[in-house]
């Protein structure tokens, strides 16, 4: 997803060439590096960025901070060297976590910080209701980031195949263009790229943990996302493998555990059967009731204490296991990320996911196994995903094209 602007053959174009690289560093570094650090990891002469660093800042893209380390390093160097930060009215990316029972809207500053604005449940509406309520919330505080907002990131409940939601979980959904529907709906900022771009929630969770959580720095990296159904991403360098159309990634959606019942996909003997929401509580022995993420949680906080909950746990905890296993068999990742329910069954029952996994492995990997690591970002994996999508379309040289800074506009 992330962009290469081509080579750069003019002057101009070298400028901007370097001041999205410079940027981008930064966004990628949380605003956590100095100077100094930046100059080095983008082996640039130290006039260079001293300069390119003066542009972001009178552009309004960017603040430098004064480190902490500063006054060491100084004494040591005989230079100040701050730290580049977001600017305080800088570009802001909205994010949006569509599911089918509820909406949140997240807004996430430069260097990843985020603030939750709004959450709404959709209780007895429609779906489509629902789209024009999100539409609504983007609307009111698309006007109050005045121009800063660069663009609006969903993460919807579906494999998505340009832009449209395939196979939705809410029949209403299907064939929806989330980012016409809302981009139609709410008033267009000076994003660079459509405004709205839309991705499915794992695969948005999978990025998010190559970006900004335990993934990081894993050159070839698996991510799943266990919450009803199962999802997930292959990662190689941290950019999704996303298939010819966008909609890879749907492992829940085959039999690695071996059952052959009919799933609600339209295949058979799917491993979300087994390892999701639904397979914690057909071996738990629920019904399904209103919320089954929630109904599922709650039978893994009981395990420990009812016996019938801690057997469930333990059945679905070795399915996904299982199913980890084949998946590493086939994918040969470094790491593998595990998010939602996935994190939730590991933290509760790591032995019995990890027997699965082993189960699952050919022989030749046990010895060295990939590490499984439970996501820290919790809800707001998806939510991060999709700012990313925006800041990737952001950080480069046609999108730096299009800012105008609010600051300046009023100065
Ligand atoms: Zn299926």
């Amino acid at each position: 997803m992330r962009k290469d602007d081509g080579a750069a053959t003019t002057s101009a174009e070298l400028r901007a060439h370097n001041l999205a690289r410079l940027l981008r560093a930064i966004h990628d570094g949380g605003g956590q590096l100095t100077r100094a650090e930046l100059t080095r990891q983008l082996s640039l002469a130290r006039g260079t960025a001293t300069v390119l660093v003066r542009d972001l800042a009178g552009r309004g893209l960017i603040e430098e901070l004064t480190s902490p380390v500063d006054a060491t390093v100084q004494r040591a160097r005989g230079r100040p060297t701050g730290v580049p930060s977001a600017h305080a009215r800088g570009p802001v990316a909205l994010a949006v976590d569509l599911r089918d029972d509820s909406f949140t809207v997240a807004a996430f500053e430069l260097t990843g910080r985020c603030t939750v604005l709004d959450r709404q449940e959709r209780d007895a509406g429609s779906g489509t209701g629902m789209l024009g309520d999100v539409a609504d919330r983007l609307n009111i505080r698309s006007r109050q980031f005045g121009g800063r907002v660069v663009g609006v990131g969903i993460a919807v409940p579906s494999p998505v195949r340009r832009g449209t939601m395939v196979q939705p979980t809410l029949p209403e959904w299907q064939d929806v263009d989330v980012a016409a529907v809302l981009g139609s709906a709410a008033s267009p900022g000076p994003g660079p790229t459509g405004w709205v771009l839309t991705g499915n929630d794992a695969t948005l969770a999978g990025l998010a943990e190559a970006r900004r959580g335990v993934l990081r720095g894993v050159s070839v990296a698996l991510h799943l996302h266990v919450a009803t159904g199962i999802g997930g991403v292959l990662l190689a360098d941290g950019l999704p493998v996303t298939g010819a159309h966008g909609s890879a990634g749907e492992f829940g959606h085959m039999p690695l555990t071996g059952g052959d019942e009919p799933c609600r996909c339209g295949s058979v003997g799917c491993w979300e059967l087994d390892a999701g929401a639904r397979g914690v509580l057909r071996a738990a022995g629920q019904a399904e009731q209103g919320d089954r993420m929630v109904q599922a949680e709650q039978v893994i906080a009981a395990a420990a204490t009812d016996p019938r909950c801690g057997r469930a746990l333990t059945h679905a905890a070795k399915a996904l296991g299982r199913g980890i296993g084949a998946l590493v068999n086939a994918q040969d990742p470094d790491a593998v990320g595990l998010s939602g329910l996935a994190a939730e069954m590991y933290q509760a029952a790591p032995d019995s996911v990890t027997a699965g996994y082993l189960s699952g492995l050919m022989r030749f990997r046990r010895a060295d196994p990939p590490a499984l690591r439970p996501s820290t970002l919790g809800d707001l994996g998806a939510l991060t995903g999709a700012s990313e999508l925006v800041f990737d379309a952001f950080l480069t040289p046609r999108g730096l094209g299009t800012w105008q800074s609010p600051a300046q506009k009023t100065a």
